[in-house]
């Protein structure tokens, strides 16, 4: 079957990389079988449970009989849910025939770039970028175009670089704030700024993910949409998983110009039919319901995260950023490069990330996967404990590298 494996799968399949960040959760998953004492830094996922208001949301749900499919761009519910939610929080006027509810924030992004894009269409990504952005556009046809910035500037590509990425060909801009891998969360006047850039060129949509947005630091969570320039033009994803602690409950949702939804939903309408009828009720409970939950574990992350920065600060060669929201540091680690301890030697962010994982069973992601070969991720969606004790081994295993 090997042999002829290439023939038999589809060109886009074998174009398509893995989800890394998934990957690494599997090799943990099976090292942990093995028996090895494994520390998982590496997936983006809240520790904590869904908060009991929600869950108690959806068991009523099922008692009520919701157990049946729903319109496919969600309950109508849900979808004026959402509506309130802009504008209570984002300041967005998405009406509720405005709004998609998927199967995730990940299928809004799918279902956005299968409705948008023609082969040869172009994306501009800011980078580093969240693994599947790339491999989505890829998927879809479209040419992911980064624009980069690295750790000396906080990861925020400058209004020029955003400039000079627009062509003719150009779709939309996609990017997210507060920002998977980096933590960099964007003010009001950098995204006013990019907003002129974009607002001059008519054909160019822009798609902001704003999934992070309750895990957010500086206490001011600006929505680019809210811009009068780009606002007409401007689609915000949004999700539970996140800010509810809800990855497992596949629920996220857009807000879009109408034929835009429009045309999401038809897409959704032949893959998925939707999101789960009794998930949805809960999620509407969710959206508004007390946010005391959410901003307790908000507080959480930014106690953890001033251990991960004071710890990392300790060991040489690691240069972080000050991530300003979500649950990600993405420090640059390419002082290790050239480096060895008299058997591996480093070359790259992938073999950083092997040597850590392989010699002290801490499972991290490598740069690479996000545009940014000189860094790594590490999520401290983890116990302060497990934490305190990965960094602990990290530094150890890292000091054997001359
Ligand atoms: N966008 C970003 C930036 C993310 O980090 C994630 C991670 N899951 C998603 C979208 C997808 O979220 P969901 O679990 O709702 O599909
Ligand atoms: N978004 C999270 C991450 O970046 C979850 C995994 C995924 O969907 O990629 O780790």
């Amino acid at each position: 079957m090997t042999d002829t494996t290439t023939t038999i799968l589809s060109q886009r399949v074998m174009a398509l990389a893995e989800s890394e960040t998934l990957k690494m959760a599997r090799m943990a998953r099976e090292l942990r079988a093995l028996g090895h004492d494994v520390i998982s830094l590496s997936l983006g996922e809240p520790d904590f449970d869904t908060p009991d208001f929600i869950k108690d949301a959806a068991y009523q749900a099922l008692k009520d009989g919701y157990t049946k499919y729903t319109p496919v761009a969600g309950l109508p519910e849900l979808t004026k849910a959402v509506s309130e939610k802009f504008k209570r929080d984002n300041n967005l006027d998405y009406r509720p025939e405005q709004i998609v509810v998927s199967n995730g924030a990940k299928q809004t992004v799918y279902n956005l770039c299968q409705a948008l894009l023609d082969p040869g269409d172009e994306v501009v990504v800011f980078a580093p970028y969240w693994v599947s952005y790339w491999e989505i556009v890829k998927l879809s046809g479209g040419v992911p175009v980064p624009v980069y910035a690295g750790v000396e500037r906080d990861f925020k590509p400058t209004p020029e670089q955003l400039a000079a990425a627009i062509t003719e060909r150009t779709k939309f801009v996609l990017f997210s704030s507060p920002c998977n891998p980096t933590g960099t969360v964007f003010d009001r006047e950098e995204l006013k700024a990019y907003a002129d850039v974009i607002a001059p060129h008519q054909h160019v949509l822009i798609v902001s993910d704003e999934i992070y947005e309750y895990i957010n630091f500086t206490h001011e969570h600006v929505s680019i949409g809210s811009f009068p320039n780009v606002k007409d033009r401007t689609i915000t994803i949004n999700g539970f998983a996140k800010g509810f602690a809800m990855t497992g409950w596949r629920l996220g949702y857009m807000g879009a110009p109408r034929f835009i939804a429009d045309a999401c939903s038809k897409i959704q309408g032949q893959v998925t039919s939707g999101a789960s009828s009794f998930g949805q009720k809960a999620g509407a409970v969710a959206l508004m319901g007390d946010l005391g939950p959410t901003e307790k574990m908000r507080e959480a992350f930014r106690e953890r995260r001033d251990i991960v920065l004071s710890m990392l600060e300790e060991i040489p060669g690691i240069k972080a950023n000050h991530p300003d929201g979500a649950f990600y540091v993405f420090p640059d680690i390419s002082a290790y490069f050239g480096k060895s301890d008299g058997q591996t030697i480093i070359h790259n962010s992938d073999d950083f990330c092997d040597y850590v994982m392989s010699g002290a069973y801490v499972g991290l992601v490598s740069g690479a996967a996000f545009g940014d070969p000189n860094c790594f991720r590490l999520s401290y969606a983890a116990s302060e404990e497990q934490l305190r004790e990965a960094i602990r081994r990290m530094k150890d295993i890292l000091g054997r590298l001359k």
